[in-house]
């Protein structure tokens, strides 16, 4: 009984985690509007990081952005 939460996604993943190589920090990140690649930002150095979402399906559950 979550007051507010009518609205829920159809993407069963609409977000990933990802390690920002740069800091060495982790965090999650959102898919876009597009729905083709998560798209992010390191919460230190603001570097932009992008994971492509494959097709053929990551079995990996997080990626490095480098
Ligand atoms: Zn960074």
């Amino acid at each position: 009984m979550a007051a507010g939460d009518t609205k829920s996604e159809h993407k069963p993943k609409p977000f990933i985690g990802v390690r920002f190589d740069c800091c060495n920090v982790y965090m999650r990140i959102k898919l876009n509007r597009a729905g083709t690649a998560f798209v992010g930002w390191c919460p230190r150095c603001t570097k932009r990081a992008e994971v492509k979402v494959s097709k053929s399906g990551s079995k990996n559950p997080f990626f490095v952005a480098t």
